[in-house]
Formats: C-alpha cells, structure tokens, sequence
C-alpha cells in the first residue's frame, strides 16, 4: 500500500469512493441540472472549469451572500473559495449592492467615460502608488494589455516568466521549464500554433542568478510575475529575490510587471505596498470591483512617456489592445465603490485575523498528526500543501501537488459544508468571515486527516 505524502494511497480512495456516494446522495438536484444543461452545454457547464472540482457532477449554485453559499439542494457551505479570489471581499457586499441597484437603470456600457472616472484614477493612484492607469474586464487582459505595451515600448519580442506561474490565458506565459530545464509548453495547452519559446522565456522563482542569464541578451520586454507564486501551491520569496528582480530587470532595461491578482490579499494595496515593490506596471483583477468583472493596470509616468513615443513611432490605427465593455459605467462604478466603501483596511482587519486563525489551526492539525505536510499564507491567504518543507520553485512545488489525495479532502470538507478552492488548498477569508466559520473550517481538514490516517469515518 504506497503511502503518498504520508496517507496510505487504499485509503484516499475509500475516502474518495466513500465522499463521491455521499455527496451524490445529498445533490440530487445539482446532478439533475448537471444532466439537464448536458443538452446544450458539453459536461453540462458554461465554463469547463466549472467541471475541475472532484466532485462526481458540477455543483450547482442557489444563492451566495457574504461568506455563506447555498447550493440548489439547499446544502449551506461556508465559503472559503470566493469564486477563487473573485469575491474575496464577501459575496454582494452591501455597497455594491447599491451600485448594482443605482446603474441598473441608466444603462450598463456606453463606450464613454462617466463622472467616476477622475474620483477612480485618485483612489487608485493613493492606494497602490502608481500614478497612470487603464481598466480592462480580467486579469487576463490587463496582463496582455501591459505586456503588449512593453513590447511597444521596449522594442523587445520577449517576456520572461517564473515556472509554475499563472497570468490568466496569456498565450506567452504558458511556457514551463521541463525536468532537463528545457522551455516546454504547458502540458494540455490547447490550439497553440506557434512555438511560446520564441517569444519568452522561463526561469525558476528565486533563482536570481537565472534570471540573470536571461536577462543578459537584453532580448526581454518584461518579466511578469506575482510576489508570491499562488497558483502552484504556495512558493514565497526568499529574503533580497524580488529587490534582486527589481534590480537585474532595472540594470538590463527590462519592464518589471507585478500581477497581484492574488497577492492582493496581503493587504490594502496589496504586496506593492506592503513591502515597498516599485513595479513598472502593476495588474490587479478578479475582486477590485467587488466580483463586477473589472481589472486595472497602472503604470509609471516614465512607461506613460514611453508609451507617447511608442505611439509616434507606430503611427495612428488600431493599437490591438481592448475590448469594447472594458471600463464600462457599472464596472468603475463598482470599482469606486469597492475601493471606497469595500478595500477598506477595517475590512483587511477583520480578513486577516480570520485568516491567522485558520493558519494557526492547519498548523496544529499538521503537527499533531506529524504529517509531512506544511502551510503557507500570504495575508488573507493560507494553503496546506501535502509536502514536507515549503517549495523554493515551481518544480518543487508540483511535486507536492497529489491530485486524488487533495480531491479526497475537498470532497470530504464540500459534504461537510466547506468550500476552499479546487486545484489546490488554498483557503481565502472575507470580511463577512467569522471565527465559527474558521473554527468549522478547522475542525472539518482535521476530520478529513484523520479519516485518511485512519481509512475509517
Ligand atoms: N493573474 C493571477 C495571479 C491569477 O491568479 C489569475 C487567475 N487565477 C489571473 C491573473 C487571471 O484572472 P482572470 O481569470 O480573471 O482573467
């Protein structure tokens, strides 16, 4: 009987087969709908990530309010998914709710700036310290965005990710490196047509001296990256990595890009602040306008300047960069709203001692159980990863990814009324998070561990 990451591999599967009967005997009509929406949408879902969470059918939603969701068979769950950061500051806080009820009736998107516009440009340029911004739908696209304009500016054809990184679907980012240290594209990539290698690189995370050889040809517009790897596990920096990138990105005239998408749950203006970063340009997605698709992405005075003579240069007609709802009317009405009324640091106190809380607890259940595993939290963000020691790269991180062992445990916390993201453990707390909901979260991962260690309920 193999053991994988400390659990007896016969008895992740009990566990997995016991959890599949149960949660198909509590979701009868999630698993109809599933069948239903079947017709016109392949495995029965708008999305096909929707179908990424091990349960046995996708399940379906009725409601979510705070950090409270409720599925269509009336099953509750304590949310420490949020939408995968989507809805990291509640589900449908009340001053959205206002703006939702307010725009509602004078029109959504007209393709025309509206009086939020100078008040939004203020509240972004105080909170994260850049002066120069654009609004864009995702994450996705304001990464595209900004590293389209690096190309512009710099004249370079390449960017250079971190292995194991995660940008959205950025075509050039999905370069990983493989066991020989090769460039490689993402395994399952669908439809890529041309070679990623040739325009960007890929180096591990805290391997400054790497970087540094890529950087050397001086062929790279941009190095795009998190503070903190999230989406491969947990990978955090190790103390001088990120001033190191600043400074090798400084010295070779390459754009620096920080994506805190996620890491915006250090804090109020996200890791930048926190730690004092100085990024050329800076994405935020997902959550900024309170689960309103919107993204934004600042800049420099120094990459706006470039930016005139990059247009100069080019010449007038159509820049390849937009989309036509970006920056609608509802969007920065509830990104006004949500920096204002929502991002506030009253908001962060609350998420942050919740998240410390559920820390603490994966922590003690880790310890007691002596399980080769570890956690590790970015502000109001915590994973427990199924390895020994935290990673220092992408590829050490993989490693410690167990798919079966890690959809066991979800299946176990979702039955028990605990949503955390899938792909992987991450946890996220909301302000609307309350100590009950960490104390029910805790108490349900040491049930799952113990229910592994034991191959009994
Ligand atoms: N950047 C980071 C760091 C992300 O984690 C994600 C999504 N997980 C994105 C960008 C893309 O966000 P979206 O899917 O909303 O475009």
């Amino acid at each position: 009987d193999a053991l994988v990451a400390g659990i007896k591999s016969s008895h992740i599967d009990s566990v997995l087969a016991r959890e599949t009967e149960r949660f198909v005997a509590t979701h009868p009509r999630s698993a109809a709908l599933g069948q239903k929406s079947r017709a016109h949408f392949p495995d029965g879902v708008p999305l096909h990530w929707m179908t990424d969470w091990g349960t046995p059918f996708p399940l379906f939603v009725a409601k979510a309010q705070g950090a409270s969701l409720t599925d269509v068979d009336g099953n509750r769950y304590r949310d420490f998914c949020l939408g995968d950061t989507g809805s990291m500051f509640g589900h449908s806080p009340e001053p959205i709710l206002r703006v939702l009820a307010e725009q509602g009736g004078h029109g959504l998107t007209y393709m025309l700036p509206t009086e939020d516009t100078p008040a939004v440009g203020e509240l972004l340029a105080m909170r994260f310290g850049l002066p120069f911004w654009q609004v864009a739908s995702t994450a996705t696209d304001a990464n595209r965005f900004a590293l389209r304009w690096a190309r512009a500016i710099t004249g370079r054809p390449r960017i250079l990710v971190f292995n194991g990184c995660y940008h959205g679907t950025v075509d050039e980012t999905f370069l990983r490196l493989d066991a020989d240290g090769g460039a490689i594209h993402r395994p399952g990539l669908l439809g890529q047509v041309t070679d990623i290698a040739t325009v960007a690189k890929v180096v591990e995370f805290n391997d400054l001296e790497a970087l540094e050889a890529a950087l050397a040809d001086r062929d790279v517009a941009c190095v795009i990256t998190e503070p903190a790897l999230t989406n491969i596990g947990m990978v955090l920096p190790e103390a001088g990595f990120l001033d190191g990138v600043r400074r090798l990105t400084r010295a070779t005239g390459t754009l620096l890009l920080i994506d805190e998408t996620h890491t915006i749950s250090t804090g109020p203006g996200g890791w930048t602040r926190a730690h004092g970063l100085e990024p050329d340009f800076f994405v935020v997605g997902k959550a900024i306008a309170g689960g309103v698709p919107c993204a934004v992405w600042g800049f420099t005075a120094a990459v706006a300047q470039a930016m005139k003579a990059a247009r100069a240069r080019t010449g007038p007609g159509h820049s390849g960069m937009g989309t036509t709802l970006s920056a609608n009317a509802l969007a920065m009405r509830a990104l006004r709203a949500n920096l204002e009324q929502v991002m506030t640091p009253a908001a962060y106190a609350q998420m942050l001692a919740m998240s410390e809380g559920v820390e603490r607890g994966l922590r003690r259940i880790i310890e007691v159980r002596s399980l080769p595993w570890h956690v590790s939290a970015v502000g109001a963000r915590a994973e427990f990863v199924c390895g020994p020691t935290p990673p220092r790269n992408g590829t050490q991180a993989a490693k410690a990814m167990h798919g079966p062992l890690e959809a066991a445990i979800h299946l176990y916390l979702m039955n028990r009324g605990v949503l955390i993201a899938p792909f992987h453990n991450m946890t996220l707390t909301c302000p609307a998070t309350t100590i009950a909901d960490v104390d029910h979260l805790v108490a349900t991962v040491a049930g799952a561990c113990d229910a592994l260690i034991s191959g009994v309920e």
